[in-house]
């Protein structure tokens, strides 16, 4: 089973997203999602998952949840928890989470989008999980809260990876459980 090339990264953001009624927000960060996707990107190696939200009350609710789990008694209680919460980074920003992973890798990273619903030119799972494996350059999985990531975001990405669906037409899964369901088709190697 090849490994992959490409180093990859992703970030859960919270803006700029859309609500029920399509208007561009930025939401508010739900702690569940951090813990599980930290847990996810621990379980599937990857090295930092972006919290990316520019609101600073959110910056500063997420910064006390990770001080509480990585250095408080969060970190003497459940220390395997800390493996996973300190892979954690929040940033302002898509842009930001860009620029710390092109200091880090020495190139920027394609920028990859995740969605629930169907978009023209949509990639495979497969075909994605093929790309990583022949090419170097690094990848940022982008996946949206509230009702999923404005279409600006979707644009202006260098792929659109197509929804996860399951056996029938229900599509309403979690954020925390679709991320799950991407890493595994992506990265697991199969052992
Ligand atoms: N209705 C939203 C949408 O169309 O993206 C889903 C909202 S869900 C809480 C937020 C995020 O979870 C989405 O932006 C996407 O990153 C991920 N997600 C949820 N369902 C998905 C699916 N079936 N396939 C791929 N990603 C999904």
């Amino acid at each position: 089973m090849l490994e992959p090339l490409a180093p990859l990264y992703v970030a859960l953001v919270h803006y700029p997203v859309v609500n029920r009624r399509g208007e561009l927000i930025a939401s508010a960060i739900t702690t569940l999602d951090l813990h599980d996707l930290a847990r996810s990107s621990c379980t599937y190696k990857i090295s930092t998952c972006y919290i990316v939200t520019p609101l600073k009350d959110q910056q500063t609710l997420s910064d006390r949840l990770l001080k509480h789990w990585c250095e408080g008694i969060g970190r003497r209680l459940h220390p395997e928890r800390e493996l996973a919460l300190k892979r954690l980074s929040v940033v302002e920003s898509i842009g930001a989470a860009r620029d710390a992973i092109e200091t880090r890798e020495g190139q920027a990273p394609r920028i990859w989008a995740s969605t629930a619903r169907k978009y023209p030119g949509a990639v495979a799972h497969g075909e994605a999980r093929e790309l990583l494996r022949r090419d170097a350059r690094p990848v940022l999985l982008l996946f949206g809260t509230a009702w999923g990531l404005s279409s600006s975001v979707l644009e202006e990405a260098e792929t659109v990876l197509e929804p996860i669906c399951g056996n029938n037409d229900y599509n309403h899964l979690s954020v925390r459980c679709a991320a799950s369901i991407l890493m595994d088709r992506l990265l697991w190697d199969g052992r």
